[in-house]
């Protein structure tokens, strides 16, 4: 039995990649500086899975932005505005990522979008009628060249084509079937090339095999893998599935030439039931993705075992696999010194995972895999209860009833209470939360954390910041104001650091897209609220104003999506957890007298299954009413309001008006405004502010424009619905752009209500 994975990290331990490039971007170092510590960090990942004593070693997983868009420079599918620049290789590579403006002309970058149903995002491709499709690259060769030359045969991966061309974008009258054949053909030539060069397996992911498929889907993926497949030679073809089960496909793919197949055992809810209904075709490989490459925990051999053990029934020929890129966790637990062991010895990270590999390995090849040491000690660790189990916590989710998830009286007599309450005027205006976070607000906040100012001090300037805040409010004529969320870092981080249950990791970074890291906290235990998390700033706030300051919180369900959810129980269980205890933050801003409370769920869509038929009973069912029971306690003339990061929820309209907010919040500034019919067609009920302007760019919009923005609005929605805002919160943003863009907004809506 052999080991491999489908592929690792890139980004460098301590983010060396991002750094370097980062330099790079500022021409800081040279080109052949940034070079030189993409290639050590290649061979530093090459000799930690070569002492790991992994079997088939990737290549060509590594990337200096994102690996699709090295797809799209392999297949010449390069919009002709960045070859147009005139700029290196390198430098034109980085013009479509991340945009260029210069001496050599200005362009925007190519779109981004989140890679499946993780928080990595990609480079979309942008294909045109005129795009010439052939083999225009040749990283992959260098890669596994420069691999050999290090001693390692390497395991070329290569995005494939079918996916590759279901996520391009494409501008023109041609579509993806139009480009199959050209495409088909530069990946025989260049599985051609790695066999010439020596590769024995290449790895072709397809990810998209795991979404919905229709019938000509899997027409059009059999039409070009027939014609690859007829000229791999003596090369041997991986179809590398990820992110779920291949229930569409199963039996095509068998029936294809592939000498070996990956599947994913983790997330694929039914890749099991595949193989025993099935059968695995003999003569082929499964590559058994039995290692989780999306989380942080340790493997739990017991069942690893267990599955592998009945795979063997079906084929001897067996590969032990991660589930999915291991780009997805952090490097390892090596650099985390404060963590304590108790802790740590329940995680695997990218290269802890490589010895749980080797373990399983071992303990699979041995005669008695129960009696094998690495086994029992595994075994052990899971034996022990990991945290204090909150009793009382399990007895109040047990006993939840519909009661709890419905807020009374309905929206529609809620409406008018609120109304008759706070005598807003029509086109009432606000803001997302945030207000800039300056270097001096980060500067204080991190001298508070290291413990150079002392906590009254830092509460001090907090004060000053919020009293500033709201004064600028005031002057601008802003009608319900926010305290500004000076005291918070991150939206999820802050709540986490004050609820029970989680923990936070010093170096676990995960590349989110190009040189953009996250570190998301730890569901470690039961979650609950020890402590008000955000009452003291929003009632001093309060204090100061005749004005409604808004409360604010994240929700439920963000901050999970957010964060390293637990595997021993149910993401639903752990997200009814966190909404127990936002559920007590709300109704304690409540008590002391704050009437209206946001509560963001920026992330809601993110976590959508793959499969539009998993859609309801994997998530929905269980989200929407997760946030319904954080806000179902309060009182009628208590007003609610959500916000979300995007506008395309057309397709999930019914459940967001069934979050049973009193007012929805989101962008529509970049969209089309189609949102807008959607809402109209499905007669949505709650309140909304569509974003009049986007606050990711440092554009300021005129009087006249959000003018424009809200007539269209009012077009399709009736006057009393509409809430005037940006369409995000305004942190990343300098006071320069944000009082004459806020003040254009107000005028904006005083001009409006006037003629209304
Ligand atoms: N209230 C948060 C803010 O204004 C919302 C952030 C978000 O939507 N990502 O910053
Ligand atoms: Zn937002």
């Amino acid at each position: 039995m052999k080991t491999t994975i489908i592929g690792y990290p890139r980004i460098g331990e301590l983010r060396e990649l991002k750094f370097a490039a980062e330099k790079y971007f500022r021409q800081e170092i040279t080109e052949q500086e940034l070079l030189e510590t993409a290639k050590s960090l290649r061979l530093k990942n090459l000799n930690e899975q070569k002492d790991k004593q992994l079997d088939l070693i990737p290549s060509n997983d590594f990337s200096f932005y994102d690996g699709v868009l090295d797809t799209a420079f392999l297949l010449n599918a390069v919009p002709k505005r960045y070859r147009a620049l005139g700029l290196s290789p390198l430098d034109e590579y980085f013009a479509a990522a991340r945009g260029y403006q210069g001496e050599n002309g200005d362009v925007k970058a190519l779109a981004m979008k989140k890679w499946f149903n993780t928080n990595y995002h990609y480079i979309v491709p942008e294909i045109d009628d005129d795009t010439e499709i052939r083999l225009s690259d040749t990283k992959p060769f260098d890669l596994f060249s420069e691999a050999l030359q290090n001693g390692v045969l390497t395991k070329p991966v290569l995005t494939g084509p079918f996916t590759f061309l279901a996520l391009a974008r494409y501008t023109g009258k041609k579509t993806k079937s139009d480009f199959a054949q050209r495409t088909a053909d530069v990946y025989i030539e260049t599985i051609r090339q790695l066999s010439q060069l020596g590769a024995e397996w290449i790895q072709i992911d397809e990810p998209y095999l795991v979404k919905d498929l229709s019938a000509e889907d899997i027409v059009f993926f059999k039409t070009i893998y027939q014609k690859i497949l007829a000229h791999k030679n003596n090369a041997k073809i991986l179809l590398q599935t990820y992110f779920g089960d291949i229930r569409d496909c199963y039996n095509d793919i068998c029936s294809l030439d592939f000498d070996g197949i990956g599947l994913d055992f983790i997330e694929g809810r039914k890749t099991l039931e595949l193989v025993r209904t099935n059968g695995f075709p003999n003569g082929k490989t499964l590559f058994a993705g039995i290692v989780n490459g999306k989380n942080i925990w340790k493997n739990h051999y017991q069942k690893s075992v267990d599955i592998i053990s009945e795979l063997k029934t079906f084929t001897p020929n067996i590969v032990i696999n991660t589930s999915c890129s291991l780009l997805h966790v952090p490097y390892t637990l090596r650099n985390e010194s404060k963590l304590s062991p108790e802790y740590k010895q329940h995680f695997a990270y990218a290269s802890e995972k490589l010895d749980e590999l080797n373990e399983l390995k071992q303990i699979l090849s041995a005669e008695d895999p129960h009696s094998a040491a690495a086994y029992q000690a595994n075994a052990a660790v899971f034996s022990q209860p990991r945290y204090e189990k909150n009793h009382s916590l399990a007895e109040k989710i047990a006993s939840l009833t519909e009661q709890d998830f419905t807020r009374q009286p309905a929206f529609a007599e809620r409406e008018k209470i609120q109304k008759e309450t706070f005598r807003l005027p029509l086109l009432p205006t606000t803001t997302i939360g945030s207000f800039p976070q300056t270097k001096e607000i980060r500067r204080v906040r991190s001298d508070y954390k290291k413990g150079s100012i002392s906590l009254s001090e830092y509460e001090s300037f907090l004060r000053d910041k919020i009293k500033d805040c709201i004064a600028l409010q005031e002057t601008i004529g802003l009608d319900v104001l926010v305290h500004g969320e000076f005291e918070r870092n991150d939206m999820v981080e802050y709540f986490g650091e004050s609820l029970d249950g989680y923990i936070f990791t010093e170096k676990a970074w995960v590349q989110s897209y190009g040189t953009r890291c996250v570190k998301p906290p730890v569901v470690w235990g039961d979650v609950s609220r020890s402590k008000p998390m955000t009452v003291q700033w929003s009632k001093y706030a309060q204090s100061l104003t005749e004005k409604n300051v808004k409360g604010m919180l994240t929700g439920p369900v963000t901050i999970l999506n957010w964060s390293f959810p637990r595997e021993d129980i149910s993401l639903k269980e752990s997200t009814l957890q966190i909404a127990l205890a936002i559920r007590e933050e709300v109704l304690d801003l409540e008590a002391n007298g704050i009437q209206i409370i946001q509560i963001d769920e920026a992330a809601l869509r993110e976590k959508l299954p793959l499969r539009k038929s998993d859609w309801h009973s994997e998530y929905l069912d269980w989200a929407i009413p997760a946030f319904r029971l954080v806000h179902s306690g309060v009182k009628a003339d208590t007003q609610i309001h959500t916000h979300m990061c995007y506008s395309e929820f057309s397709d999930i309209i019914e459940d967001i008006d069934n979050m049973d907010a009193d007012v929805i919040t989101f962008e529509a500034s970049r969209s089309d405004l189609t949102i807008l019919d959607v809402l109209k067609e499905n007669n949505f009920r709650t309140e909304v502010g569509p974003g009049v302007y986007d606050i990711h760019s440092p554009r300021i919009p005129t009087t006249e424009e959000i003018i424009t923005a809200l007539q269209k609005m009012l077009s399709r929605i009736p006057a009393d619905k509409l809430w005037v805002n940006p369409d995000c919160g305004l942190k990343t943003r300098g006071s320069e752009e944000t009082i004459p863009s806020l003040t254009h907004l107000t005028e904006a809506a005083k001009k409006l209500r006037a003629s209304l």
